[in-house]
């Protein structure tokens, strides 16, 4: 056997579970290395602390209160052994980034101190060239700049003290993830307050937020790192099914393996110290497939969260033998991972909007959040499909696999008939009074009618679950700011324009409240009909449908991003002061971009393996087989095609598949060469998905054909059952 797969095979056969003791209660652990509330009374002055809290209203921080907050975060921070500080941010790699900087201060007399101030809390200028602008930094002018998030706790993570923060140039455009969110926090936590004050005066905040659930494939680090193309992309590129895979659904909610376990158990304990609360844990349906989900929590820090999140679990990891795939879609043939994005709206007065209340009232509430969140995914379905596309995401997204590219929304059999009813209720003239009598009628079955509304539709992309929507076309590995940003954005605008054509209803007409209310109301359920869908969203007729309705059915990333430039769009976010056009084009381009270079390494990998490892392989096995006709014939003379002839069938099968491959690669290089040459982002990023991509089934196709015919012994590259069984 090719020495890489045998000796990756035998090492993983070593790998047991590590050993793995709880010393503490979880509730003990929850938050211990977390900058929180308890720690900033303990160690901040009452003015510090103050600040601090009024910050996460808006309020600015003057430099010597900031001075304060870094003595203090300094002192908590020695107390726990951090060595060192980091601004720490989310550029748009997708990655996070850190720069560590050690407290350590050399002074004079060959003496050092311990130094951390005001200063180095609040900005830094990480020498930024590196990271992707989109060309609002040119290289010659490398000067972006981090700043202090203090919405968001700082943290330690092994020996350094993490300070969450944004990432802009300077001249002040976003070259990260957290700014635009927490600009569109803002515009929704504004448009919302507004709305509620006409069913409850005393709202001051709303806070969007945000629970995710995160999918993975947990893969024995040594086979994983025999395979070139798992270890560069991501994903195989190849590799024929294995005879069993998900179809006996023994996986889903099974035991959790042992080894598994011990990882799960040694990663729930770094999370609690870091603040993350991790709940739930269970199989997912493919082989090796798991979920891990926290308790939701506000959404700029949930998104936080998430990202470290995946860098805890990449280093956990490494310490039990793993190695986690974030990709959506390492192993075709079995389901692909996706990070189901659960959004609501929750007062500072302890109100989830969208949850019915007990009375007519609080559901009128409800209903205008409820319908005002439908009518802006109908009108924005195309850009938020944009915010979740990625060449990884491609995968599932209309690629038969949960949930298609089109964009719908799905609220169940009761909500539906409520909407309709609602919807012909108030039919007719405005609001004669017996009427407000039948509607609030309407509205007042709704909590009752929600308890056993329990039918869920796994099919769609975007979906009502009871208090919540959960958006679930999110990617496993993208990051939650980009789909956050949107639909609070999408939402926040939606809520301002429905005050004011409430207002304009009430004041010109001099119209009750809640008639008004209801007739805005009636007629976006009317306007934004087209996007509810509650069929089976795989299905052809959907597509059908789909496309009659006018909906979007952006396949490919290249075509579903043209979405985030579009006049709509840019305005949008230029209005709510969320990113200029700069920065909406900016980031266009750089996911465009980052497309291109992701097709451009996987054709560059899947080429070196189908030549270099596969045919080679089988030319090998093809000289045995020779070797054994050869003989054949000279021991039976004429008569050996008697006892050749499944042989002498190997051979010429073989030689077809080399052929194709060896012309398809051909064929995909001449294509990226061609592709390469263009200048034109958007044209090339065309090119590699129209022109480059599709050839790669091909070659895969001959490939995992090759698998089946030859010898075991002989293959090179671990196989399926090996990287989805082994345990
Ligand atoms: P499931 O969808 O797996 O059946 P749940 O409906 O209990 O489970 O919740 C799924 C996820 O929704 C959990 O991660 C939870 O934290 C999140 N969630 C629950 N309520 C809210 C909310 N108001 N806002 C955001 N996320 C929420
Ligand atoms: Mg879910």
């Amino acid at each position: 056997m090719p020495v890489l797969r045998f000796n990756a095979l035998k090492e993983s056969l070593n790998n047991k579970p590590v050993p793995f003791k709880e010393s503490h209660r979880r509730s003990e652990l929850f938050g211990s290395n977390v900058f929180n509330d308890a720690v900033m009374q303990q160690h901040l002055t009452k003015a510090a602390y103050t600040a601090i809290k009024e910050a996460k209203n808006g309020a600015k921080i003057d430099r010597i209160t900031a001075d304060h907050i870094a003595a203090g975060m300094k002192e908590w921070a020695l107390s726990k052994g951090a060595t060192h500080y980091t601004h720490w941010f989310q550029p748009l790699t997708g990655a996070t980034a850190e720069k560590h900087d050690a407290f350590f201060e050399p002074v004079q007399n060959g003496l050092a101190i311990e130094k951390f101030e005001g200063g180095q809390l609040v900005q830094q200028e990480p020498d930024a060239s590196s990271f992707p602008s989109g060309g609002i930094r040119n290289t010659f002018e490398a000067r972006g700049y981090t700043a202090w998030d203090p919405t968001s706790p700082a943290f330690i993570y092994g020996t350094t003290l993490c300070v969450p923060t944004v990432f802009v140039s300077y001249t002040g455009e976003a070259l990260d993830y957290k700014t635009p969110l927490l600009k569109a926090l803002q515009a929704v936590d504004t448009a919302a307050v507004a709305v509620c004050k006409y069913f409850d005066k005393n709202v001051r905040k709303v806070n969007a937020s945000l629970g995710w659930e995160q999918e993975y494939f947990l893969i024995d680090s040594a086979l994983a790192n025999s395979r070139p193309d798992i270890m560069l992309t991501g994903r195989t590129l190849l590799g024929h099914s294995s005879a069993k895979g998900q179809q006996l659904d023994d996986h889903y909610f099974g035991t959790i393996p042992n080894r598994a376990m011990a990882f799960m158990r040694d990663l729930e304990t770094e999370c609690m110290k870091l603040g993350i609360p991790v709940k739930t844990r269970h199989n997912e349906v493919a082989p090796n497939q798991f979920e891990l989900a926290p308790i939701y929590d506000e959404a700029n820090l949930a998104v936080d969260h998430n990202s470290l999140l995946m860098d805890v679990m990449d280093k956990v990891a490494e310490r039990h033998n793993f190695k986690v795939l974030f990709h959506e879609k390492p192993f075709a043939g079995v389901n692909g991972s996706g990070k189901h994005n659960n959004w609501s709206l929750g007062t500072d007065t302890g109100v989830n909007l969208l949850s019915p209340g007990k009375t007519p009232m609080s559901n009128l509430q409800f209903l205008t959040f409820f319908v005002n969140t439908i009518k802006a995914v109908h009108d924005y379905e195309e850009l938020l499909r944009a915010s979740i596309a990625s060449a990884s995401n491609d995968h599932r997204l209309g690629a038969n696999e949960a949930p298609p590219a089109i964009m719908s929304v799905f609220i169940g059999d009761q909500l539906t008939k409520v909407l309709e009813d609602l919807e012909s209720v108030t039919k007719g003239k405005l609001s004669p009074q017996e009427k407000t009598d039948l509607k609030l009628n309407v509205v007042g079955k709704i909590p009752e009618i929600l308890l056993d509304n329990t039918d869920r539709n796994r099919t769609s992309p975007f979906a009502f679950t009871g208090n919540k929507f959960e958006f679930r076309a999110v990617g496993s590995k993208a990051n939650c700011a980009n789909p956050m940003t949107v639909l609070n954005s999408i939402v926040a605008k939606q809520l301002t324009e429905f005050k004011q054509e409430v207002d304009k209803l009430i004041d010109s007409k001099s119209m009750k409240k809640d008639d008004a209310v209801f007739n805005v109301l009636r007629e976006y359920i009317k306007q934004s009909k087209a996007i509810l869908f509650e069929g089976n969203g795989y299905s052809e007729a959907w597509e059908k449908e789909a496309k009659k309705r006018g909906l979007s059915n952006n396949k490919t990333t290249p075509e579903a991003l043209k979405a985030r430039v579009s006049k709509s769009a840019i305005s949008l976010f230029e209005d709510l002061g969320v990113m200029n056009a700069v920065e909406s084009k900016a980031r266009y381009e750089i996911e465009v971009e980052e497309y291109v270079l992701r097709i451009q390494i996987e054709g560059r990998v899947l080429g070196d393996i189908a030549r270099n490892h596969v045919v080679p392989t089988a030319v090998r096995y093809q000289n045995i087989l020779i070797d054994n006709v050869k003989g054949l014939k000279a021991i039976y003379d004429k008569d050996y095609k008697k006892f050749a002839n499944e042989q002498l069938k190997l051979i010429e099968a073989i030689s077809y598949h080399i052929e194709a491959i060896n012309s398809g690669v051909t064929l995909m290089t001449d294509e990226r060469r061609k592709a390469n040459a263009i200048d034109d982002v958007e044209k090339k990023a065309k090119a590699y998905c129209e022109k480059v991509k599709p050839l790669f089934d091909d070659i895969r196709y001959h490939s995992d054909k090759l698998e089946l015919l030859v010898d075991d012994e002989l293959w090179p590259l671990t196989k399926y059952r090996e990287l989805l069984f082994t345990r």
